[in-house]
C-alpha cells in the first residue's frame, strides 16, 4: 500500500481510536456498576478530584503526568493508557484490512468491524475484572451486525447470507456446546449469545476467517486455561473468563482468516505465508 491517502486514512483511524478508547476506559470502569457512562465526569478514585479536559487527553496526559494524579499523586493505572493504545491500534489494523480487500476502495464492512472490536475491547477487560459480559454491550451487537452487513451487501452487491448463518451457526455449536457440556461452569451464558455475532460476521467475510476465527479462540483459551492450571493459578473448576477469546479469535479471523486458510489449503503454509 504505497498511497498516501491510504496511509491518512490508517493514521487518522488511529488517531481516533485513542479516543474512542479513552471513552471505553469508562464504559469498563461503568457499566458492570449499572453507573452511567455520561454522568458524572471522571474523577480520581483517590482524592475524588475531577479530571480536567487537559489531563484527558489519550495516552498523552498519563504520559505527562508520569501515571499520577495530578492533585494527589496518587499513581493511576497504566490500564488506562493501555486500553487506549490498544484501541488505537485496533482502529488502525481495521483500517488496513478493510484498504487491502479486493475490488474495492474500502470495505464497505469498517464501520461494522470498527464497533464490534471497540465494544470487544470493553469486553475483554470486563470480563477479566468481573467474569461476565453485560447484556448492554453483548445485545446491542447484533443490529448493529444485521444493520451493518446490510449496509455491506448493498455497497458491495454481493450477499454471502447463507455462509454468515451457517458459521454463525457452527459458533453457537461449539461455544454453546462447551457451555452445556461444563453445566455452564465452563464459561458463562454470555458468551453463548457473543459467540454467533462474531461467527455472522466473520462468515460474511470467508470461511477462512469463521474458521480461523473460532479455532484461534478455542486454541487460545486451551492453551491458557491450561499454562494457568499447571501454574496453580486456577482450579479444573474455576470458570476461565472465555470473553477475551472470543474478541481475540474475531479479531485473528479478520485479519489473517483469509490468508491462513489460502494457505493450509495450498498445502504450502510455511511458503505462503513466508511470502506474504
Ligand atoms: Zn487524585
Amino acid at each position: 500500500m504505497t498511497d498516501p491517502l491510504a496511509w491518512l486514512v490508517v493514521v487518522g483511524l488511529g488517531a481516533m481510536g485513542l479516543i474512542v478508547g479513552s471513552f471505553l476506559n469508562v464504559v469498563i470502569a461503568r457499566v458492570p456498576a449499572g453507573a452511567s457512562i455520561v454522568r458524572p465526569r471522571s474523577s480520581c478514585p483517590a482524592c475524588g478530584a475531577f479530571i480536567e479536559s487537559r489531563d484527558n487527553i489519550p495516552l498523552v496526559s498519563w504520559l505527562l503526568l508520569r501515571g499520577r494524579c495530578r492533585h494527589c499523586h496518587a499513581p493511576i493505572s497504566i490500564r488506562y493508557p493501555l486500553v487506549e493504545m490498544l484501541t488505537g491500534v485496533l482502529w488502525a489494523l481495521m483500517g488496513l484490512w478493510s484498504l487491502g480487500q479486493p475490488g474495492t476502495d474500502i470495505s464497505p464492512l469498517l464501520p461494522t468491524l470498527l464497533v464490534v472490536v471497540s465494544a470487544g475491547v470493553a469486553l475483554v477487560f470486563i470480563d477479566l475484572d468481573c467474569h461476565r459480559l453485560p447484556d448492554s454491550i453483548v445485545l446491542p451487537l447484533w443490529p448493529v451486525a444485521v444493520v451493518g452487513l446490510i449496509f455491506a451487501g448493498v455497497m458491495s452487491g454481493e450477499w454471502p447470507i447463507g455462509r454468515a448463518l451457517a458459521s454463525a451457526g457452527l459458533w453457537v455449536l461449539v461455544i454453546g456446546g462447551i457451555w452445556l457440556a461444563t453445566g455452564g461452569r465452563g464459561m458463562g451464558f454470555g458468551d453463548v449469545k457473543l459467540a454467533p455475532v462474531l461467527g455472522l460476521i466473520l462468515g460474511w467475510i470467508g470461511w477462512g476467517p469463521a474458521a480461523v476465527g473460532l479455532a484461534s479462540a478455542w486454541f487460545i483459551g486451551g492453551g491458557v486455561a491450561l499454562v494457568l492450571l499447571i501454574a496453580g493459578r486456577a482450579r479444573r473448576r474455576q470458570a476461565i473468563p472465555f470473553g477475551p477469546f472470543l474478541v481475540i479469535g474475531f479479531i485473528l479471523g479478520v485479519l489473517a482468516g483469509t490468508m491462513l486458510l489460502d494457505a493450509y489449503l495450498s498445502g504450502t503454509g510455511l511458503s505462503a505465508i513466508g511470502g506474504a
